[in-house]
């Protein structure tokens, strides 16, 4: 019998190693993007199709490669990184092994263009199964692009075992997310089957991971540095109300490269001892620093776990530092026990409520007459009173309680604005598209029209959300709309809410929102805005409990949904901007604390012609 043994031919050796270096589409994502930062670059695109399943391309403007070079680094142990077995222990590039790019090439469809700043023209290269198809010389712009398409496309078993889009995307961000934050220096963007998710500019850590994580974050960082010999330590942890219940924001970085580790990991959370509510995981964004002969981290090609020379005194710096970050900034006397705060501009409590400025020719319209019995647990949501301004003259003292100023002045008028509306034909008539000026029995009145309806539409929408009972108009189109993943996150948290004041979703994943129904006010074109608003509104720090969910949610999507200065007016939509505002519970000023209307009194305007 002859002998059986044989080598291996390269492409199904690839093939196998494959199956280490390449499990999901986002470990190409992160070689193809640690090559591009081994290579200098400071500008990277991340270009995603179908979660990396079609496409996945890096375009940098790193050093390129030589037309030889490029045909070697995909061979299988061909690295220009390291050279000899000592080089292991002193590591300065990501890449070390020469072996994700012959991966890769086995198992998926690549073209590369490639060119240094040096040479004229750059090298055109094509790759299928670990087979050359096509080299050339190619016009081409200094850097290096690779496209990766069609992952496992000979391995059906491979992919078939891919998670959804969803899944692979999540993943890939994850990956995007880590290389980001590490290198604030790197302009760098991602793009999803053609929607923008992230597009980062130059910056600071801190801006990074504020860009990366949303502008709420940023207040709520506290830096932490550390210098010793055995570990520099940079970088910032949450305050402890950031903590979350899951453990999505815990980075560690050492010598730039992001690693998961649990010992380290329980430093840091034993420094927040005491500090935290049940079971929740402070944030951290952690950059570490040791000698690169004190560190592992050749334990295996795709995991992220190192290994220290000394962990016990790694541990100790760790948690003593973090330990005194949080004295310094002296976060560890936070309150958990904060009140939720209701808001309701109704029923309010009649001796907590907000004194609106009284109106003296109209004292019998008076928006709080009749509410007086709701329960005292309820907090009115506070109003700015609007600031003083000369027309305050017509405006009657606010200490007065409102049943005072209706008794003093009953004999001088007995109709509110409303009932005088039924008995005499009003006229009615707009000011530089921004006014809504009709007269009374008594002298003028003067309506900002944005304002009016922002009022309006704002206590709708509060009613909505607050009795739940939003009406919707179903759209015979459902609308698309792109947002980046933690866009759309944030409309998920939302989605009840959204869901009472009258919007129907059919989908909201991923990037994507689909919405098939809409509150009865909104229109079409004005859906994207009104979104975005509301997203920006959510992540933006507020002091938390200023206004509850709801209370900024119909704010905001009132003030999107409004008319705006600048429009004109039928007179029949002047007519009922004027009833439904004097319908409203607060009508004289907006939520955000704006005057709403005034009114001339035939005595103010004699008083001017004297
Ligand atoms: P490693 O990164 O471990 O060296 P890879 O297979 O990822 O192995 O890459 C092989 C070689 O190809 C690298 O050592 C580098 O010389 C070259 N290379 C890969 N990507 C790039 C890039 N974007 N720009 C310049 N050179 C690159
Ligand atoms: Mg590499």
């Amino acid at each position: 019998m002859s002998d059986i043994i044989k080598l291996l031919p390269d492409h199904v050796a690839n093939q196998i190693a494959a199956g280490e270096v390449v499990q999901r589409p986002s470990s190409v994502v992160k070689e193809l993007l640690e090559n591009s930062i081994d290579a200098g670059a400071t500008q990277i695109q991340l270009i995603i199709k179908d979660a990396g399943k079609t496409l996945i391309q890096v375009i940098d403007n790193g050093k390129g490669m030589s037309m030889t070079d490029a045909r070697m680094a995909f061979e299988r142990h061909a690295t220009s990184k390291i050279s000899t077995a000592d080089d292991l222990f002193n590591l300065q590039t990501k890449g070390f092994r020469g072996e994700a790019l012959a991966s890769v090439a086995a198992i998926a469809q690549i073209v590369v263009k490639s060119k240094r700043l040096e040479d004229d023209l750059g090298t055109l290269l094509e790759i299928e199964g670990s087979k050359v198809t096509r080299q050339e010389p190619v016009v081409t712009s200094p850097g290096t692009m690779i496209s990766v398409r069609n992952l496992f496309y000979n391995v059906p078993a491979r992919r078939k075992f891919l998670k959804s889009d969803q899944v692979e995307l999540r993943n890939i961000t994850d990956e995007f997310h880590r290389v980001a934050m590490v290198h604030p220096e790197v302009a760098i963007s991602f793009t999803h089957n053609d929607t923008s998710l992230f597009n980062l500019i130059r910056s600071t850590h801190r801006q990074r991971i504020v860009s990366i994580m949303g502008a709420k974050t940023n207040e709520k960082l506290v830096p932490v540095e550390e210098e010793t010999e055995l570990m520099t330590i940079k970088g910032y942890i949450g305050k402890p109300e950031f903590a979350r219940k899951t453990r999505g924001l815990q980075y560690f970085f050492v010598n730039d490269r992001f690693i998961k580790h649990n010992y380290l990991n329980h430093a840091v959370v034993s420094a927040f001892e005491g500090l935290l509510k049940d079971k929740s995981n402070p944030a951290y964004f952690l950059y570490l620093t040791v000698p690169t002969d004190s560190v592992d981290i050749n334990i295996h090609p795709t995991k992220t776990e190192v290994k220290f020379d000394d962990e016990h005194s790694l541990y100790a710096i760790l948690r003593a530092s973090v330990k005194h970050a949080l004295g310094q900034f002296s976060v560890n006397s936070i309150d958990f026990q904060q009140e939720k705060q209701y808001e309701v501009p109704y029923d309010v409590a009649k001796n907590n409520q907000t004194q609106a400025p009284k109106i003296e020719v109209n004292p019998d319209f008076n928006p709080f007459q009749q509410e007086s019995n709701s329960s005292k647990s309820f907090q009115t949501t506070s109003y700015q009173k609007p600031p003083s301004q000369p027309w305050e003259a017509l405006y009657t003292g606010i200490e007065e309680t409102s049943q005072i100023v209706d008794e003093t002045h009953q004999e001088e008028s007995t109709t509110s604005i409303f009932q005088q509306h039924e008995v005499e034909q009003r006229n009615i008539f707009q000011l530089q598209r921004k006014f809504v000026i009709s007269t009374l029995k008594s002298g003028l009145l003067v309506v900002n029209q944005q304002r009016a309806h922002e009022r309006i539409l704002y206590e709708k929408l509060l009613r909505q959300l607050t009795v739940q009972n939003g009406v919707s108009q179903q759209l015979l189109f459902p609308i698309k709309i792109n947002l980046p993943v933690e866009e759309v996150a944030v409309l998920v948290n939302l989605q009840e809410e959204l869901e009472h004041t009258g919007f129907q979703f059919k989908s909201l994943e991923n990037n994507v929102v689909e919405i098939e129904g809409l509150p009865l006010e909104l229109k079409e074109k004005d859906v994207p805005a009104v979104l975005e608003a509301v997203i920006a509104k959510e992540q933006q720090d507020l002091p938390e409990n200023a206004y509850s969910p709801a209370d900024r949610l119909a704010q905001t999507m009132a003030a999107n949904m409004s008319i705006k200065t600048g429009e004109s007016l039928t007179n029949e939509a002047m007519q009922n901007l004027v009833d439904e505002l004097f319908a409203c519970k607060e009508p004289e000023i907006t939520a955000a604390g704006k005057r709403i209307f005034i009114n001339l009194s035939g005595d103010s305007l004699n008083s001017k012609f004297n």
